[in-house]
């Protein structure tokens, strides 16, 4: 597996393989690897002929009072885990290549982000627009996937590749669970042990939302109600939002008369959970 820290490196690496008519699969990361983050690079594994990842916790995409010094961070490991899944790159550019002094393009979406985690989150969004239409550019892969675990982002992309005539596919890939049901993510390891109970609500939440709405549910107030219940029983979790919403658009729906998107955000301990299903009538 091929490390490669500087932009010029990546880019020689990809031309070389698009000149020889070879295809490439990129998986964008912010490291700490899970198996949620292996299991977009083995879809990736499938559809191309080279998979690149890369790891790069995005220094644009973090509020002031965000997460972004004591985010988690283990190289060696991840370096290990893309080996052994038959991973053929690594990017690992630093923060001062990205964004050298001088920087001053911002990708911003108008509608997208006023929703859901953009609305607790102000600029995240166009955060990742931008380190993504970046590293776009700079890996020049012919299809890019992400996990539907970060539904909104995987909306903000496909709307910014779209609206940009970016020549590359978007790829969306299903949520990766624990056992117990909690979506894999690398902020799980700030939950302590007691805390992981309360975690595992957000996942029990959408399973009962998901068969009452199959059950004949159609009421959005009456299930939003019910999840909120079913969270603030756990005393350590404060909800940021429980949305049940439009899957395209991301609006609010009223009535649910065909497939909707729930989505909702706890804050468990120091861990901010995001999570989200498709329920459907
Ligand atoms: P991150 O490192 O958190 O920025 O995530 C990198 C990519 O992995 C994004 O496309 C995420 O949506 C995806 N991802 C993270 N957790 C999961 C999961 N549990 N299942 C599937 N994809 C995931």
């Amino acid at each position: 597996m091929e490390i490669l820290r500087t932009i010029d490196a990546m880019r020689s690496y990809s031309s070389t393989l698009r000149q020889s008519g070879k295809t490439i699969a990129f998986v964008p990361t912010m490291g700490f690897l899970h198996k949620g983050h292996l299991s977009l690079m083995k879809k990736g594994r499938e559809l191309a002929d080279r998979v690149v990842v890369s790891i790069f916790v995005n220094p644009i995409q973090f509020g002031p009072s965000e997460d972004l010094a004591a985010y988690p961070r283990d190289e060696a490991r991840d370096l290990e885990m893309a080996d052994k899944t038959g991973v053929d790159a690594v990017f690992i550019p630093d923060a001062t290549q990205m964004y050298p002094d001088g920087f001053q393009t911002t990708i911003a979406l108008n509608a997208l982000p006023g929703h859901l985690c953009g609305l607790s989150r102000p600029g995240h969004f166009d955060g990742v627009a931008t380190v993504v239409a970046k590293l776009l550019g700079i890996v020049w892969p012919n299809m890019a996937i992400f996990g539907e675990k970060d539904y909104q982002q995987l909306l903000v992309v496909r709307q910014m590749v779209k609206d940009l005539d970016l020549d590359v596919d978007i790829v969306g890939a299903p949520i990766v669970r624990e056992a117990d049901g909690l979506a894999m993510s690398s902020r799980n390891m700030y939950l302590a042990d007691d805390q992981r109970k309360a975690a595992c609500s957000l996942y029990r939440v959408l399973t009962e939302s998901k068969k009452r709405v199959k059950a004949g549910e159609t009421r959005a107030d009456t299930i939003i109600a019910s999840a909120e219940a079913l969270i603030q029983a756990y005393p350590e979790t404060r909800i940021d939002y429980i949305a049940v919403c439009d899957p395209s658009t991301l609006d609010a729906v009223t009535a649910i008369d065909g497939p909707v998107l729930m989505a909702l955000a706890v804050k468990v301990g120091r861990a901010r959970l995001i999570d989200n299903m498709l329920l459907t009538p």
